[in-house]
């Protein structure tokens, strides 16, 4: 790898900056002055910035509880974005992994592993995300046993070609209910919940494929993955 580019990607510089800083005699690399932007360098040689040993940021897996009124996009809009919430280097390259609409709140992925996002989210693999919605009306009796049946069977929402794939409603009281939908469209609880004539007030994911929100996490509190929990997807 070349050196300006290694320097860009591991620190907060950006490939202009680390030139500039080269020029300036920042950087040594196996403790010689080098100032060459175009060197490549060796999987052995030693990098330092101002006298700080510098690595690479390898692959990153986080889960972050997302609190209400964040965002999952890269640009900068209204609300703060998921990745602002993650105290890494480089955090901005965290891309999250399927979307959360601002309101709901749960277990939200964020990585830099653009293969690992695709297996979690990829429609072929169908990967289990449970919910658990507060409704606004209750749903209970007969109707309750026909919004089983009916999502169980999948519904038509609308604007969608396709009806939705069979998901499991579970009504936990009249007025919450676990939901786990194999899919990822736009809006999917909230829509079909609309679907049926009802509404949801409050939604919170609770679990992705086998993994579940760690519970020690408060809301915009995250962690890093342990190599266990990235080897389920
Ligand atoms: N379905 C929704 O309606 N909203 C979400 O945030 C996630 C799933």
């Amino acid at each position: 790898m070349r050196l300006d580019r290694f320097l860009s990607e591991s620190t907060e510089m950006t490939r202009s900056l680390a030139k500039r800083a080269l020029l300036r005699g920042e950087v040594e690399v196996n403790g010689e002055r080098e100032k060459k932007a175009a060197r490549h360098l060796a999987s052995d040689d030693r990098v330092t910035w101002n006298g700080e040993r510098l690595a690479l940021v390898g692959l990153r897996y986080v889960m972050l509880h997302k609190p209400e009124g964040v965002e999952c996009t890269a640009r900068r809009g209204l609300y703060p974005r998921a990745m602002d919430l993650i105290d890494l280097p480089k955090a901005e390259r965290l891309q999250t992994v399927g979307r959360l609409d601002v309101e709901t709140t749960g277990l939200l992925l964020l990585s830099d592993d653009g293969q690992w996002s695709h297996r979690v989210t990829s429609p072929k693999r169908g990967c289990a995300k449970v919910y658990l919605a507060t409704l606004a009306r209750p749903l209970e009796g007969a109707e309750a046993e026909r919004a089983v049946a009916a999502f169980a069977e999948g519904i038509e929402l609308e604007g969608d070609e396709a009806p939705t794939r069979p998901s499991e409603l579970e009504m936990l009281d009249p007025l919450h209910a676990r939901l786990t939908v194999h899919e990822g469209r736009y809006h999917q609880v909230r829509r079909m919940f609309a679907a049926i004539g009802n509404h949801v007030e409050i939604l919170h994911r609770e679990s992705v494929g086998a993994l579940a929100l760690d519970s020690e996490l408060a809301p915009g509190e995250w962690r890093e993955l342990t190599a266990d929990e990235v080897a389920l997807f």
